[in-house]
């Protein structure tokens, strides 16, 4: 007789809450893996440290909640890369490479032990091209499928179009959007007296700042990425329109989310896999020389 009971794996949807028979369950359940990936970051003088974080881990724990057949997450790694805001007290950063190796590792161990489709949500701006570089290079060196993106990329076109006040600029970091999903997930963290935004110096003090270097969650980037120290351009280091967050907003947004997220692994679920094929009429004379 079974030592596991599949009906209990097909429940449950934490991932360190499985023992390893349970893992071999869900593993033959086909569940997708779910890594949420945020920051210990400054997010100005009214949110906590813990924004991205708390937000995206939240936003992947409903969703398996609500899909616990389909979806297994995991503890949410909550450090990230944030060299640029050093001189803001409390942020954490992780060096680049570092930061790719350990979203590597843990997608590498997933894939060995069997699971084939894992999504890795981030929830930090900053980390995302490393989140990405993970994600490839799980793709080229093992044989699951590793998808990537930032939840917000999950409500861009419904807040844009339906729930968001603030023009260009309004959400971009501790704004609108992080403030509003805080109030929904735990309105106590929010110092509301506190409550102060701006646009960064380099769209307000510099000539045609506007036109060139800008930057929204929702609504994309200028075309002239320069990134700095963010001291050099904010104090506060809040940007964009967090005075018009409400927790109604965070509430229609959160739900929002974890729909879109539900959909996307079971798309993912059902996607196939594309085999590699060698081309080369003349066959390679050595291994690919890349370390894998
Ligand atoms: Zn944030």
């Amino acid at each position: 007789m079974s030592e596991v009971n599949s009906d209990d794996v097909r429940q449950q949807h934490r991932y360190e809450s499985l023992t390893w028979p349970e893992i071999n369950e869900a593993v033959a359940q086909e569940k997708v893996i779910v890594l949420p990936v945020g920051s210990i970051e400054q997010h100005g003088h009214h949110l906590p440290l813990d924004v991205d974080s708390k937000l995206v881990g939240s936003v992947c724990d409903a969703a398996g909640a609500r899909a616990p057949d389909l979806m297994l997450v995991m503890p949410t790694m909550s450090y990230g890369y944030c060299n640029h805001v050093m001189d803001f007290p409390g942020t954490i950063t992780i060096q680049p490479v570092t930061f790719v190796n350990v979203l590597l590792d843990i997608a590498r161990s997933v894939a060995y032990h069997g699971f084939k489709r894992i999504v890795i949500v981030n929830g930090h701006g900053s980390n995302y091209p490393l989140v990405e570089q993970a994600g490839r290079q799980t793709n080229l060196q093992t044989d699951a499928l590793c998808c990537t993106l930032s939840w917000w990329q999950l409500v861009a076109d419904y807040w844009n179009s339906e729930v968001r006040e603030s023009g260009p600029g309004g959400c971009a970091h501790a704004c609108e959007l992080e403030t509003s999903m805080y109030l929904a997930i735990d309105p106590a963290g929010v110092r509301r007296d506190r409550i102060r935004g701006a646009l960064p110096r380099y769209v307000t003090d510099i000539p045609d700042g506007e036109s060139w270097q800008w930057t929204d969650l929702t609504l994309g980037t200028g075309p002239a990425s320069i990134i700095g120290w963010t001291s050099g351009y904010s104090d506060t280091g809040s940007f964009g329109a967090p005075e018009l967050a409400t927790a109604e907003k965070g509430d229609r947004v959160f739900a929002h989310a974890v729909d879109r997220l539900v959909s996307l692994a079971r798309w993912l679920r059902g996607r196939p896999v594309e085999p590699r094929q060698d081309l080369h009429a003349t066959p390679p004379t050595f291994p690919l020389p890349f370390g894998f």
